[in-house]
């Protein structure tokens, strides 16, 4: 049976490493596409023993399974924006919203009644996915202030997502955050968390770490496409299958592009086999043709991607092959193969 290796005992090391390098800020753990495909419950229960006190889900049912899963005292924030009936929930379950849209604060703020809902407010400083535009800005933060004043809500942060394409483009954005805030402060609002960065300009940069850094695929172990390998940090995750049939010098393998494998992998990366590094030939729909090593024999496991013990690429790796993201081979992993947890 093929199967996801999740190693917690390496998602709590690479926390660790995470979190010494961006000390005073605090780590905020991204869980959303199911913890990148790891498992969002163990995964959430695991970071939580390590101390993590934020975790960050683009979805409310994401944040409330965090919820489950973290228990009553971890700061959960749920960044889309979404229906009244969801945020209802998300305030009932106590989960933070982020909140880049004038509209959706006035949905949030009719919900929330008498709750105080505690809202992130979200500048867009150039990715133009969402958030409010700095043109638009004044008038938002204004609005708040008077949202704020009649009880409805608590702005607790402001917060921007960069685009991590170049240093100046970061800079600039990183510009127009500082003057979002300074905005917010002059309308009376008092934000406690400021928060910019991702895993790769906060990995990097110092200033943009502010108080909170929203890590997800540094978490993991993955690092960026084209990125320096990560001090102290190395792939959690390990896509394993059994070899089915042996052919001559072809070891087949139960998983293919049905199970999350991409097809066009084939011929361009190598996996790992008890024989060490082997190229993947080809990617059927459930099964996939690998070089065979000595003594290859039907049962033996190759490791598709993983962290490299049998001499297979990280996910990373054969991202780069591919012209993706790290992240994008794991969260393609097809949820029918089983996560196995150890450490
Ligand atoms: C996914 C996401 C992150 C985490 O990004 P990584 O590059 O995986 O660290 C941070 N912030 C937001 C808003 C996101 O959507």
């Amino acid at each position: 049976m093929s199967r996801l290796e999740v190693d917690l005992g390496r998602i709590r090391a690479n926390v660790e490493a995470l979190r010494a390098r961006i000390a005073p800020a605090e780590y905020l753990f991204v869980v959303k596409d199911d913890a990148y495909g790891h498992g969002l419950e163990r995964v959430v229960a695991a970071v939580r023993d390590a101390g993590i006190s934020w975790f960050g889900a683009v979805d409310v049912p994401t944040a409330l399974r965090a919820r489950t899963a973290a228990g009553p005292q971890p700061r959960i924030l749920a960044w889309s924006t979404t229906t009244a009936a969801r945020v209802a929930e998300a305030i009932a379950a106590d989960v933070d919203l982020g909140v880049g849209d004038a509209d959706h604060l006035e949905t949030v703020a009719a919900v929330s009644g008498d709750r105080r809902a505690r809202v992130h407010l979200k500048i867009d400083t150039g990715l133009h996915r969402s958030g409010v535009r700095p043109e638009d800005w004044n008038r938002f933060v204004a609005r708040a202030a008077e949202l704020e004043a009649s009880g409805a809500v608590d702005v607790v942060g402001v917060w921007s997502h960069i685009a991590e394409t170049s240093d100046a483009d970061d800079d600039a954005s990183h510009a127009v955050f500082g003057e979002a805030v300074a905005a917010a402060r002059a309308a009376g609002l008092r934000p406690d968390v400021q928060h910019l960065a991702a895993s790769a300009a906060a990995y990097a940069r110092p200033e943009f770490r502010h108080d909170l850094v929203r890590f997800g695929a540094f978490g993991y172990g993955i690092r960026s496409a084209d990125g320096p390998d990560l001090h102290g940090i190395a792939p959690a995750a390990t896509l394993l299958a059994p070899v089915v049939r042996l052919d001559d010098d072809v070891a087949t393998i139960a998983l293919g592009a049905l199970d999350g494998l991409p097809s066009i992998l084939a011929g361009r990366v190598a996996v790992g086999t008890p024989g060490g590094a082997r190229m993947l030939r080809s990617v059927g729909p459930v099964e996939s043709a690998v070089d065979a090593w000595p003594g290859a024999s039907v049962g033996d496991e190759v490791a598709v991607f993983g962290p490299g013990a049998l001499g297979e690429s990280s996910a990373t790796a054969l991202a780069e092959a591919i012209d993706t993201v790290g992240e994008e081979i794991l969260v393609r992993v097809s949820p029918l193969i089983p996560r196995e947890f150890v450490g």
